[in-house]
């Protein structure tokens, strides 16, 4: 406790061996400043020459700081500007450091930078919303996430050994005139549902070049990749781990039965009325039962799906892509894995059939080409056990997504929020 009018400042500014000179209150909607400067105690001396420097000028600078009593506030360091005596030394001038106080560069104080941090990284929210909090620009903020965020992020301790991998792609912006899509991949430990970085684009060399940085002794301890059905991926794996086996992530092959079954009822629909969906049209009303799994259609949805289709469907295309749909869901039901390449096979050819809609038979082949790394999944059960922490994952990357444009933030602010660095490290990180 103090009495002391001088340290009682001290103490509220919280801030090591600085001296609080002035408060300005200039209005209730203004930031409240905060004079402070360092103590010198011991002489200054030039790292030139040993002589002992004196004052050249100080200047003051304003820094975004925490709130202080539910007011903005800004922290105003007036700074120490040293010459050194001599003339003939060459080393000049220079300015005073004391990173608790704030890094170099930057315009807040260290304490604003990790708090921002904390609110942007681990509770995601917006750089604008903390900006407005502390009365500060999004640029101040943002410098700070990622410079505070890039040393968090590339901890060496982050990424530890990993048994299953995945790799997924992400739509993490529209950019420009055109809404140019701009893709990213993300890699995945699959069984701790953690994000383990994210690398631009969706073709393979970049997933490949950061395997190949982690090394072959990181890379040979992953037994398991995960991919959706796509050749990019597959060819991360055949090349860089070849060892390990490929296995299909059920979400994909799901998605894709859904997309085929959404195909044929949009032709249908077009074939039979010669107009797209509206309300009225029966394979238009059907679409969002179709989409429900079987043991989720109670009796009287049953029923109404039955005469939807009867009356929109009159060669049966739909009915027969919607089985398609629940035959794939089936495959997952499925626990021997010794049987499951017959299984995926005889699937496989009774969607070749001759009397199926072209869409389900074209579903078919893709399964055929996939067969080993659907049936796979029987075996390894990769992404079943943490489905419910992938599904969280994938909701957060998406979150974070909404409305980036620059890659490089994107890649410091998706593995803040879902790529698990070490909070406990904050304190202590210097900015990158
Ligand atoms: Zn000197």
């Amino acid at each position: 406790m103090s009495h002391d009018p001088t340290e009682m400042c001290e103490l509220l500014v919280g801030l090591p061996d600085v001296n609080v000179l002035a408060v300005h209150d200039r209005s209730a909607t203004t930031p409240l400043r905060v004079e402070i400067e360092t103590r010198v105690e011991t002489p200054v001396v030039c790292a030139g020459c040993g002589a002992v420097a004196k004052i050249k000028d100080r200047p003051p600078v304003p820094l975004v700081d925490l709130p202080a009593f539910g007011r903005a506030t800004r922290l105003v360091w007036i700074k120490r500007r040293w010459e050194c005596p001599d003339p003939r030394c060459v080393t000049g001038s220079w300015t005073e450091l004391e990173p608790r106080i704030a890094a170099p560069r930057m315009s807040m104080t260290s304490r604003a930078g990790r708090w921002s941090t904390l609110q942007v990284g681990k509770y995601g929210r917006t750089v604008s919303e903390v900006a407005d909090e502390l009365g500060a620009d999004w640029h101040t903020i943002n410098d700070a996430v990622i410079a505070n965020g890039t040393a968090l992020v590339d901890h060496p301790d982050r990424i530890g050994d990993v048994e299953a991998l995945g790799l997924d792609e992400v739509l993490f912006s529209r950019r420009g005139e055109w809404r140019i899509r701009q893709w990213s991949t993300s890699i995945v430990d699959v069984r701790a549902g953690r994000l383990l970085d994210v690398v631009e684009g969706r073709d393979s060399a970049p997933a490949c070049r950061w395997l190949a940085n982690r090394g072959p002794g990181w890379c040979g301890k992953i037994r398991y990749g995960t991919l959706d059905l796509s050749g990019s991926y597959r060819a991360v794996f055949d090349t860089m781990l070849p060892e390990a086996t490929q296995v299909a992530d059920p979400f994909h092959v799901h998605r894709l039965a859904a997309q085929k079954l959404d195909e044929v009822r949009r032709r249908v629909q077009q074939e039979t009325l010669g107009h797209r969906g509206r309300k009225s049209d029966p394979l238009y009303r059907a679409r969002k039962l179709l989409v429900l799994a079987q043991e989720r259609l109670d009796e009287p949805r049953q029923d109404k799906l039955v005469g939807l289709l009867a009356a929109g469907d009159p060669r049966g295309e739909v009915a027969t892509a919607w089985h398609a749909k629940e035959a794939v869901r089936e495959l997952y039901a499925h626990r021997n894995p010794d049987l499951a390449v017959e299984w995926v096979d005889q699937l496989s050819a009774d969607m070749q059939d001759r009397g199926c809609p072209p869409e389900v038979r074209q579903l078919g082949r893709t399964i055929r080409r996939w067969r080993e790394q659907i049936a796979a999944w029987h075996g390894a059960q990769v992404p079943n056990g943490p489905t419910e922490s992938m599904n969280n994952l994938s909701k957060r990357v998406k979150r974070v997504a909404f409305g980036m444009t620059n890659f490089v933030h994107w890649h410091i602010r998706v593995l803040l929020y879902a790529g698990q660095p070490n909070w406990s490290l904050l304190s202590t990180v210097q900015p990158a």
